[in-house]
């Protein structure tokens, strides 16, 4: 069976970005592949942060997930510091990384210029991103579009690695990308990525109330003005929610009341609202029993690090011995 690493940052609550740009796709793939879905604390701590709040934020994002519909039958749920074999193999890796391509990376390169003060840690991020993916020897990683920089990076370090260490046997694979189906989710203001850093977000635990309090201001198509102007759906964010959570004859019928002004955008959005409760009710319902039964949570987590322990465990024993470490 292939097997799978996918990571998410503990941001705290899930929001239906995450959720429809990743961890839908997360729980269509547990069961048909060996998958190993990580909550990647250390990634977080490159920007400031609070102790407390990390904590937090970690159990949270699990809660999330579980209530998402991942199951620890199916897949190993673990936080990426619960397994210290990730920040040993990425040290290793920052001895093969060539250190043009970290300073040519995009997300480098946005993210230091917005910053004052430029730590180590955001060059290396795409390290411990390949120390996460090889030390499970992942064969695939399911991935959005910005990430495929990051991947390739990963297949140059497992490569040079293998090169040096392990020239006959290829000991890292070089894991392939697979790509999320669904698009980039933009936030609610219609211009960038929904991100919770921006304030564009709609939580996937939010009550319809707030959910709809969110909608009912939403960017649309900013050439309708008047419930008149015809309008165009691939321009406006409100249809591609409506290609993510509504029927297919419910998308076809909101292209055709748009473009022939058959309706206003309120109209469309509380269509959208209708559609998003039927797939959010089941999940807010068992996040309501998660948070009753806080031992579920961690029992899912602790049985998913110790397999991840001993898979972690056992690449480290190979790199060890061929790096003359033993
Ligand atoms: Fe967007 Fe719907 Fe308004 Fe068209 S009718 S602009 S798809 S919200």
């Amino acid at each position: 069976m292939a097997r799978i690493f996918s990571g998410i940052q503990p941001s705290g609550e899930l929001h239906i970005g995450n959720y429809l740009g990743a961890v839908r796709n997360w729980v269509a793939l547990q069961g048909t592949v060996d998958a190993i879905y990580c909550i990647v604390d250390y990634h977080a701590i490159i920007a400031a942060y609070e102790p407390s709040q990390l904590r937090e934020r970690r159990r949270e994002m699990a809660l999330g997930l579980l209530a998402a519909g991942i199951d620890p039958e199916q897949a190993s749920l673990f936080v990426q510091s619960d397994v210290p074999e990730h920040t040993e193999l990425a040290w290793i890796f920052n001895t093969v990384a060539p250190l043009g391509e970290l300073e040519r990376q995009t997300q480098f390169k946005d993210k230091s210029q917005r910053m004052e003060s430029v730590n180590a840690g955001l060059l290396n991020y795409p390290i411990l991103q390949a120390a996460d993916i090889l030390l499970y020897r992942a064969d695939r990683v399911p991935v959005g579009e910005d990430q495929l920089q990051h991947l390739e990076l990963s297949r140059v370090i497992a490569r040079r690695w293998n090169a040096q260490f392990s020239p006959e046997t290829n000991f890292f694979p070089e894991p392939e990308a697979w790509l999320t189906p669904t698009r980039r989710i933009m936030g609610l203001d219609g211009q960038s990525k929904m991100s919770k850093s921006t304030g564009n977000t709609i939580g996937l635990l939010e009550s319809p109330e707030e959910i709809w309090a969110k909608l009912r201001p939403a960017v649309t198509d900013p050439k309708r003005i008047r419930k008149t102007d015809p309008g165009t759906p691939e321009v406006c964010n409100i249809y591609h929610l409506h290609k993510a959570f509504s029927a297919p004859a419910v998308v076809d019928h909101v292209a055709h009341q748009c473009s022939t002004a058959g309706w206003g955008c309120l109209d469309c959005k509380k269509v959208l609202a209708e559609s998003m409760e039927t797939e959010l009710v089941p999940i807010r319902r068992r996040a309501e029993m998660l948070r009753a039964t806080p031992e579920a949570v961690n029992d899912a987590l602790a049985t998913g690090a110790a397999r991840c322990r001993t898979l972690a465990r056992e690449t480290m024993r190979g790199v060890r011995d061929r790096m003359g470490f033993d």
